[in-house]
C-alpha cells in the first residue's frame, strides 16, 4: 500500500513542475479586487462600448498607456506606448437607377453589394444573360435566379467575360424581400478595413422582378437573351481614414533580452449600436484587464531581482472586432520585435464568465491552439496548470472541425500564421456575447483571477525556462 502510493506519487511529481516560490508569491498579485477595479472603468459607460476609432477607445488607450507608465514599462514605439496606424473607412453613399426624373433607390428597390464605385453619374449598358459572352464586355449583365446561393459564381463569370457590373434578378419577390431586409442595413453600414476599398470590384446589384421590368419597360419573360437597355448609374461612397492605435508596454529580458513573448488581448468592442452602448466587459475586458495585472506582476517580480529572462510584450490591441485589424497591423506591418524572434503569443479575449456547459463546474478554461504548432508549448502550459492552478482545461473549440472555427478569429492568429506558437483563452460564449448586456455586474471575478494567474504561469514557464520553445509542427 505504501510503495504504491509512493509509486502514484512519483508519477504524478513526473508530470509536474517543482513551484517555484517566486511565481507563486507575484501570482498573487493578480486579484480579483483589482481586476474589477481597472474592469469597472473600461467598461462603464462613460468608455461607449471602445469601438475603434471612436472616443471610447481613445480613452481606453490613454488609461492602458498611463498603467503601464505607472508600472515603468517601457514605451517601446520609438519612446511611445502607442503604435499609431490608420485604416480606411467606406460608407455607401448615394445609389441609384435614373431614367429622367423617375428613380429606383438603392437598399429600398434593390441592393448594391460592391466596393466599387461609378464616380458619379454613369450611362449604363444592361444586356440579359445568354450563352454568347462577347456581349458582355464593359456592360451589366442581368441574370435571373430562383435563389441567391451561386451569385458569387455568377459575378465572377460575368466579370471573367469582361462585363461592368452583374444585376441578379430574384425571381421569388419573397426572397428578395428577406434578403433586402436582413442584409440591407449591414451592407449599408460603414466598414473599417486596414487597405482602402477595391474600386475594381464588380459591381453587383441584387433586385426582384420589378426592377427588371422598370428597366426594359416590359415583363422580363418578354425579354430575350442578349436584348439591352441603357440606363444611368449611380453608386458613390465615402471614404476617410480613421486613426487608431495599438498600446504597447515593455519588459526587458535580463538574459536573452532578444527573445520576445507577446502577452495580448483586445481592448477595442463595438462601440454604440442604436442607441445602446456594448460595454464589452468579458469581451474584452476581462483579457484587457488582466494583461494590466500580469504585467504588473512582472513588474513587481522585476523589481525584486526576479525579472524574466526573456522579455515580454504587453500589447492590447484596437481593431479586432472590425476583423483583427489591430494585430495584423502589428505582425504584417510593423513588428516592433522581429517575429523571428517571438518566442509565443498567449492571447486572452473573453475569460470573465462562465458558459452553461460549465454551470456545475466553473473552474475551467478553453484552450486553442496550444498544440498546434509547438507540442512543448502544450506539454508546458499542462504542466503549468497541473502545478499551479488546477483548472480543467477544455480542448472542445480546438477540434479542427469544431464549426465555430475560433481558432482563426481571434489576435493570436495572426501570430500562429507567421508560425509563432500560441494559446487562446477562452471561455465559450453566452447569451450576452456581443450584446449591450456584456456587463460588469455579470463577471465572475473569482474564477477569472484564477484563469490570469494560469496565464501569468504560463508566461513565467516560457519566458524563463532554459531553451526557446520549440517550433515542430
Ligand atoms: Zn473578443
Amino acid at each position: 500500500m505504501r510503495k504504491i502510493t509512493y509509486m502514484m506519487g512519483l508519477l504524478v511529481a513526473c508530470g509536474l513542475f517543482s513551484q517555484d516560490k517566486a511565481a507563486l508569491k507575484f501570482a498573487k498579485t493578480i486579484t480579483g479586487e483589482d481586476l474589477k477595479g481597472h474592469l469597472s472603468i473600461l467598461a462603464s459607460d462613460e468608455y461607449e462600448g471602445r469601438e475603434t476609432g471612436k472616443k471610447g477607445q481613445k480613452m481606453a488607450a490613454e488609461y492602458i498607456a498611463n498603467h503601464f507608465e505607472t508600472l515603468g514599462l517601457e514605451a517601446p514605439v520609438e519612446g511611445s506606448y502607442f503604435q499609431k496606424f490608420n485604416l480606411s473607412e467606406s460608407a455607401i453613399g448615394s445609389v441609384y437607377f435614373r431614367k429622367g426624373e423617375d428613380r429606383k433607390i438603392g437598399f429600398e428597390d434593390f441592393v448594391y453589394y460592391s466596393s466599387a464605385e461609378t464616380r458619379g453619374e454613369e450611362y449604363v449598358t444592361i444586356v440579359k444573360a445568354k450563352e454568347d459572352k462577347e456581349s458582355y464586355d464593359g456592360n451589366y449583365v442581368l441574370f435571373e435566379s430562383e435563389q441567391l446561393s451561386g451569385l458569387q459564381e455568377k459575378s465572377q463569370l460575368a466579370s471573367e467575360a469582361g462585363a461592368a457590373g452583374v444585376i441578379v434578378i430574384l425571381k421569388d419577390d419573397a426572397e428578395f424581400e428577406s434578403f433586402i431586409t436582413r442584409y440591407g442595413p449591414y451592407l449599408k453600414r460603414p466598414s473599417l478595413k486596414s487597405k482602402a476599398r477595391d474600386n475594381e470590384a464588380t459591381k453587383l446589384v441584387i433586385a426582384d422582378m420589378k426592377l427588371a421590368e422598370w428597366i426594359y419597360g416590359k415583363p422580363l419573360d418578354e425579354v430575350s437573351a442578349g436584348e439591352t437597355s441603357q440606363i444611368i448609374f449611380n453608386a458613390d461612397y465615402l471614404d476617410k481614414p480613421i486613426a487608431t492605435e495599438n498600446v504597447l508596454g515593455y519588459l526587458e529580458g535580463t538574459e536573452l533580452p532578444d527573445e520576445v513573448l507577446v502577452v495580448t488581448s483586445h481592448y477595442d468592442h463595438v462601440g454604440i449600436i442604436d442607441g445602446e452602448i456594448h460595454n464589452g466587459a468579458d469581451d474584452d475586458g476581462s483579457g484587457t484587464v488582466s494583461v494590466l495585472e500580469i504585467a504588473e506582476a512582472f513588474v513587481e517580480a522585476a523589481k525584486k531581482k526576479k525579472g524574466p529572462k526573456r522579455s515580454i510584450l504587453f500589447m492590447t490591441v484596437t481593431g479586432e472586432e472590425k476583423g483583427l485589424l489591430g494585430s495584423k497591423y502589428y505582425t504584417d506591418d510593423n513588428p516592433i520585435f522581429p517575429l523571428e524572434n517571438t518566442v509565443a503569443n498567449l492571447n486572452i479575449d473573453m475569460i470573465g464568465r462562465v458558459d452553461d456547459a460549465h454551470a456545475k463546474n466553473p473552474k475551467y478554461i478553453y484552450l486553442i491552439g496550444s498544440d498546434k504548432l509547438s507540442t512543448e508549448l502544450h506539454e508546458l502550459s499542462e504542466k503549468v496548470n497541473k502545478t499551479y492552478t488546477n483548472l480543467e482545461l477544455d480542448y472542445t473549440y480546438n477540434d479542427e472541425n469544431d464549426p465555430n472555427r475560433f481558432y482563426y478569429r481571434s489576435d493570436h492568429y495572426n501570430f500562429a500564421k507567421n508560425n509563432v506558437p500560441i494559446i487562446f483563452y477562452f471561455n465559450g460564449t453566452h447569451e450576452d456575447y456581443h450584446k449591450p448586456t456584456d456587463t460588469v455586474e455579470k463577471i465572475a471575478f473569482e474564477i477569472m483571477e484564477k484563469r490570469a494567474q494560469l496565464v501569468f504561469y504560463t508566461a513565467w514557464e516560457i519566458a524563463n525556462r532554459k531553451e526557446r520553445l520549440k517550433v515542430d509542427k
